[in-house]
Formats: C-alpha cells, structure tokens, sequence
C-alpha cells in the first residue's frame, strides 16, 4: 500500500492493492478488514493522485439478527498527494498526503476510506427477519407465538 514518488512514472499507471486494515471499529462492526483492487495513479508535476474502487470484507454483527457473518462493502478512494508541501490546499472530500519525495504510505488514508465506506447496520442476508421484539428470538432459525405489535406479557407492566 505504498507509492513511490521517486519511482513513480508520469502520467497514468494502476496500482495493484491488496492487504488487511486494522479497522478497531466497535459496537459489532469489523475489527479488520481484507481489502483489494486496482486503483488509478495519476502523476502531475505537483501532485499524484489516487482513485479508484477497492472491495473489502470483514466480519461484523448483523444489523438484523446480530449473528456474525462476512459484510463485503465498496470503498471509493481519493487520496491526493501533494508535493507543493507548503500548501494550505484542502480539497473537497479528497484525503490530503503533503509528501514530496520518498514512499507515500497509504495505508492511514485507505483506512479512512475504508471506515467512512461501511455500510449502516448491514444484514447477513437480504431478507434477513432479525430477532422477534417480543421474545428476542432468532427469527431466521425458529418461529415464537408472538404476533407483530404485541409485547411479551412478561415485560407488560414494568416501568
Ligand atoms: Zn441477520
Ligand atoms: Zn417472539
């Protein structure tokens, strides 16, 4: 997940990624995830710029029925690195690497990329049925006697 500016040739080039990012994302979302794909290099004078699309998978909690599962989710990147080092340019929503020479490590900014990316409570399955409100069972795996509104008379009647 680097780039040589040293190396790296004018004009247009791939580069190929593929590796694991520490997400540490809490609450039942990945802790890491694998990510690969080909990204577009392309090298001005003054700045590289990276985009393209990476997929990644990690394990999380579904969203419906809290069991583990792999979520497989698309990360568009654009990262830019600027040789101007100097410069107080912030561009839109593109990630910023003030770096004139030397490897340009790109794994902060793809994990960024990553994080920002994922997916709001995805589910193990499309049709996945979650967990009854009533009784909390897995409702992919077995049925219960609750209907849909009404509460477990158990709860009934706590504060
Ligand atoms: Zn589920
Ligand atoms: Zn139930």
């Amino acid at each position: 997940m680097k780039l040589d500016l040293d190396r790296q040739e004018t004009g247009h080039s791939d580069l190929a990624i593929c590796g694991t990012l520490k997400l540490g994302l809490p609450d039942g979302r990945p802790s890491e995830a694998q990510v690969e794909g080909i990204l577009e290099v392309q090298n001005l004078e003054s700045r590289v710029l990276v985009n393209g699309s990476l997929q990644a998978e990690g394990l999380a909690e579904c969203g419906g029925c809290l069991e583990e599962f792999t979520v497989r989710w698309d990360v568009p990147v654009e990262v830019m690195v600027l040789r101007d080092v100097d410069s107080d340019e912030s561009e839109g929503a593109t990630l910023l690497i003030l770096q004139r020479k030397g490897e340009v490590n790109l794994h902060d900014s793809l994990r960024e990329c990553t994080i920002l990316a994922y997916p709001q409570a995805p589910l193990c399955k499309p049709d996945c049925k979650g967990l009854c409100p009533g009784c909390g069972i897995d409702r992919n795996q077995a049925t219960c006697d609750c209907s849909e509104n009404e509460i477990d008379p158990r709860w009934e009647g706590l504060p």
